[in-house]
């Protein structure tokens, strides 16, 4: 198990789109596991891995006891349903706004050993897939608030303790975390 740091807002990883991953073999396995131990630790329901520091298209997700990772992740959309409701980031930590995402989706990518899987995810999962796929675009939860929202956000950003910092292994006290930690 190895625990990795949290890459925070203001670390440039966090804005470059990651690369597909091509290579399914033990390094991709150990990244997996990484995400997972790292996500644990955190108490946060998923983690993508430009959030530990590394460019590829993965993410895994714990959202009502289903526990997975998804590699190379397209999203379909089969309803124009959305929703709105709290969302936060482990890369931001302490800040939680609502955000408009879609009800429903349907995510295809691969498992660690190169398998074809659909993920079909509602609510709080669907929530989460969008937000770990986002990651994987260099795109944070902020960047889908409206303008007012976002300013908030940001003032909320700069005023932060962590505010300056790129990296740190935070730990969340699950009492603060009111909402959702992605
Ligand atoms: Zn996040």
């Amino acid at each position: 198990m190895t625990v990795q740091p949290i890459r925070l807002f203001g670390d440039p990883v966090l804005r470059t789109p990651a690369e597909p991953v091509v290579d399914f073999d033990k390094e991709l396995r150990r990244l997996v596991a990484d995400l997972v131990d790292t996500m644990r630790d955190e108490e946060g329901a998923g983690l993508a891995a430009p959030q530990i520091g590394v460019g590829l298209r993965v993410f895994a997700f714990d959202v009502d006891d289903v526990v997975g990772h998804l590699i190379n992740p397209v999203l379909h959309f089969p309803d124009a349903e959305e929703q709105d409701g709290p969302e936060g980031c482990l890369s931001i930590p302490g800040l939680h706004f609502d955000t408009k995402r879609r009800r429903n989706v349907v995510a295809r990518g691969f498992s660690e050993y190169g398998d074809p899987v659909q993920l079909v995810g509602t609510g709080l999962m669907a929530r989460c897939v969008q937000h770990e796929t986002d990651h994987l675009d260099g795109i944070l939860f902020i960047d889908r608030l409206d303008r007012a929202q976002r300013k908030l956000a940001m003032k909320e950003i700069r005023e932060a303790d962590w505010s300056g910092e790129t990296s740190l292994t935070i730990k969340v006290s699950p009492h603060a975390t009111r909402g959702l930690a992605l």
